[in-house]
């Protein structure tokens, strides 16, 4: 057993940030699962949201978040993240060392994105993430009171409930993946910072690693789930055989590229009049129903229009990515399609991360803070990592533990290594594809019972296997997969009109009678186990 103050579970910016706060007054371990820089974060591009030129106002980066955010952002939780922006941003640049994009005047490049007012994004080039996720790991690896453990997943929480308490958390099982074996970590606070739930769908622009574990786990430990309908499907993704996920900013769209249609004809004029730099939902929705219109297999990016060497500067990444597969944007024309992005819900928590299971967190991708409420304003979710990572670290300080006197140990049973590997590349296959085709962009009442029945299948099967094998990774993440795509689809049954996210074409328009978060909790939802 190990023991420690506080026990995060994930490097990306949330649980980074959290980490090097908390290390001021405690010792904090990270378990991530692959390799640390794995995340998320790493692949984010466009940037990070801030009010940072004097232009600009508080006021307004409020006031399109809950544009953005359809009726049911949380206000206060709005005001209180913008408001603490500016200054986490600085905090990147001053005490992490994060190199963002300067201006010819030597302050902060701005770049602008959909559903912003002005210009607000900071940026290093196009590829942001990387560069935050390079500074904070660099500064956590050279803090004598954090340990980092690469290739160590967490299976499961451990909950006091389990030993005749009361719903609280005292750590985790964490499976460390050299050895094999599940390992019990005790802490006084246990951090969520798993990130989001894009491997849910078959096509996403998230890495391997956001197998929404996080919320799996805190739905089967008693915290309460909300919001999992809102699932943003980004609306460029390179659309190539061999691209596997790869992303295509928004920030090109914010530079002038023009959305069109095989035929050359533009149609964004058609659905808003912020035309191709309408909302991220408005967008992959006009591309997916173009796409069923005309029976092609992509749209496309037009930006040959502008300074060819402006592109090359401004996009390195994506031009040297996108010239990898013979498409140089100078010239020719970017084909596209939409793909699972970004989880707006998660575990609900308050205003300084906390969820109802005490001494359980949550931060980032994997929460649901109310900040996004029913889509996601462009570049607000590395924001939202990286204030409520801080907020919930000031909170720990001093937390009481609460857990048994003896731990029990993991407890593999008679498990015995599995040979049958294809049911779970089987059914992992399935949960994808059925949660695209049923549970995607657009969605009926009929497409949802449809995925109800055969998630619950699928479900059934994967519990008898899980408990017949000793675990893997892969297991592991299906099981989560499985469970979340079951949330998400029953999240989406509840939700009788289209909003944001959400759109459903039985109730095509918004219903005052649902302006509120959908909320799941054990007993009250699909069965956790
Ligand atoms: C391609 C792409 C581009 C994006 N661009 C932007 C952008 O420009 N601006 C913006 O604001 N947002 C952007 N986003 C969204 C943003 O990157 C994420 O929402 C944010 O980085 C989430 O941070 P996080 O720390 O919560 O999670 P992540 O960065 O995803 O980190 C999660 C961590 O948890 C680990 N983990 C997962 N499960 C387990 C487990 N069971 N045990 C242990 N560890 C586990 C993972 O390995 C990882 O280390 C983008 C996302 C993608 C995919």
């Amino acid at each position: 057993m190990i023991e420690t103050d506080y026990l995060v579970l994930g490097s990306g910016i949330a649980g980074l940030s959290f980490a090097l706060h908390a290390a001021e007054h405690g010792k904090v371990v990270i378990a991530t699962k692959r390799a640390a820089e794995e995340s998320n974060t790493n692949y984010a591009q466009g940037g990070i949201a801030a009010v940072l030129d004097p232009a600009d106002t508080l006021a307004a980066h409020i006031q399109d978040t809950l544009t953005v955010g359809e009726g049911i952002c949380h206000p206060d939780v709005v005001e209180l993240c913008i408001k603490d922006g500016p200054e986490a941003v600085r905090e990147l640049m001053s005490r992490y060392g994060a190199r963002f994009d300067l201006a010819a005047d030597g302050k902060i490049d701005l770049a602008r994105e959909g559903g912003h007012s002005a210009r607000r994004v900071a940026h290093a080039k196009d590829t942001t993430g990387h560069e935050i996720e390079r500074a904070l790991l660099e500064a956590a690896r050279q803090n004598p009171n954090i340990t980092l453990l690469a290739d160590h997943m967490a299976v499961d929480l451990l909950q006091l409930a389990k030993y005749g308490g009361p719903d609280a958390c005292f750590g985790a099982y964490v499976l460390d993946r050299a050895t094999s074996e599940v390992e019990t970590y005790v802490a006084r606070a246990t951090v969520l910072a798993t990130g989001g739930a894009g491997k849910v769908y078959l096509y996403t622009t998230n890495p391997d690693v956001a197998s929404a574990d996080g919320v799996a786990m805190a739905y089967r430990a008693g915290a309460a789930i909300s919001n999992m309908e809102f699932i943003q499907f980004h609306p460029t993704c390179l659309y190539h055989p061999q691209a596997k996920s790869f992303l295509i900013s928004e920030a090109l769209r914010g530079e002038g590229g023009v959305l069109k249609l095989r035929s050359g004809e533009t149609f964004m004029e058609r659905y808003h009049a912020m035309k191709s730099l309408a909302p991220r939902d408005v967008v992959a929705r006009a591309i997916d129903s173009e796409l069923k219109r005309t029976g092609d297999d992509c749209a496309f990016l037009d930006m040959t229009h502008l300074d060819p060497a402006f592109l090359v500067e401004r996009f390195p990444a994506i031009h040297a990515r996108c010239m990898s597969f013979g498409i140089d944007m100078r010239t020719m024309q970017i084909p596209i399609v939409p793909a699972a992005h970004y989880s707006c819900g998660g575990v609900i928590t308050d205003d300084l991360g906390r969820t109802n299971v005490r001494n359980l967190y949550a931060v980032g991708e994997v929460a649901m803070t109310g900040l996004h409420g029913a889509c996601r304003l462009a570049s607000n979710s590395l924001l939202e990592g990286c204030v409520f990572g801080r907020r919930a670290a000031a909170d720990v300080k001093g937390i009481q533990s609460l857990r048994p006197s003896q731990v029990a140990p993991w407890y593999a049973g008679a498990a015995t290594p599995s040979e049958e590997a294809v049911v779970i590349t089987q059914n992992w296959d399935e949960v994808r594809r059925l949660m695209w085709n049923y549970v995607g962009i657009v969605r009926t009442d009929k497409r949802l019972e449809r995925a109800r029945r055969r998630i619950e299948l699928i479900r059934s099967e994967i519990r008898e296997y899980y408990w017949n094998f000793r675990v893997t990774g892969d297991l592991l993440e299906l099981r989560n997969l499985a469970l979340v795509a079951h949330l998400i689809i029953e999240c989406a049954r509840r939700r009788k009109e289209s909003r944001g996210l959400h759109f459903n074409a039985d109730y095509p328009m918004k219903d005052e009678k649902f302006a509120k978060d959908t909320i799941l909790r054990r007993g009250d939802g699909p069965e956790p186990a």
